[in-house]
């Protein structure tokens, strides 16, 4: 089967499997997803839930965030990887927010990516959570594991498993390509041990019972 019919068989059989994917990020309003978002690179959403009801019971506004006390954020965000730097990129893209865009998240990726902390990834993830708005794939680490073994891809570099991916996975299909394939990596194509008896696309997988 060529490549383009594989990965859209793929795409469609996930779609089917996992038709609504939502975040597992905790969030009541665009500014939390937004925080949320930051604060779980390199990190799993299981720790990032953890942390965030008390961070968002003390800073309930763009504006509690930008006028935090650096190493009191630091302290409250202690338990997410990298916590130092996120805490001060929290207190810097909350500013831009404000002065920059009138204290509401923009709605493209374009203007996203300018505020500090939100690289693409993060940016495709905020357009599609909040706003339906799909621009691109989110490629997270199990998005470019799952898209490797399924021989979508040879790259490791995110930005070029984005650009492969969307030339092969048909644009309808992008905004649930990421978050199935995101729940396929957690719950089935696991990083150590994957589970291909059950796997669902194992028919469609070089990589199946390989790894
Ligand atoms: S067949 Fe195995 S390696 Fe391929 S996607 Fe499924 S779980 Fe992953």
């Amino acid at each position: 089967m060529h490549n383009y019919n594989r990965a859209e068989k793929i795409a469609q059989i996930l779609q089917k499997e996992n038709p609504h994917p939502k975040t597992e990020l905790v969030h009541s309003n665009e500014m939390q997803l937004c925080i949320a978002v930051m604060l779980s690179a390199q990190t799993t959403d299981k720790k990032v839930n953890q942390i965030t009801p008390n961070l968002f019971m003390k800073y309930q506004r763009w504006q509690d965030f930008s006028s935090a006390d650096l190493g009191e954020l630091r302290t409250i965000i202690r338990g997410v990887n990298f916590h130092k730097g996120k805490a001060e990129r929290i207190i810097k893209a909350s500013n831009v927010i404000i002065h920059e865009f009138r204290g509401e998240l923009p709605r493209t990726l374009d203007d996203l990516i300018k505020i500090p902390g939100i690289a693409r990834k993060s940016a495709n993830v905020i357009l599609q959570e909040l706003w339906d708005i799909t621009e691109g794939i989110v490629v997270d680490t199990h998005v470019t594991r799952v898209s490797n073994r399924l021989g979508l891809t040879a790259n490791t570099d995110a930005v070029k498993i984005e650009n492969d991916l969307m030339k092969i996975i048909p644009q309808k299909y992008w905004r649930n390509f990421s978050g199935a394939v995101v729940f396929h990596g957690r719950y089935v194509c696991k990083a150590r041990k994957p589970d291909c008896e059950k796997c669902i696309l194992n028919k469609l997988c070089p990589g199946a019972f390989k790894y």
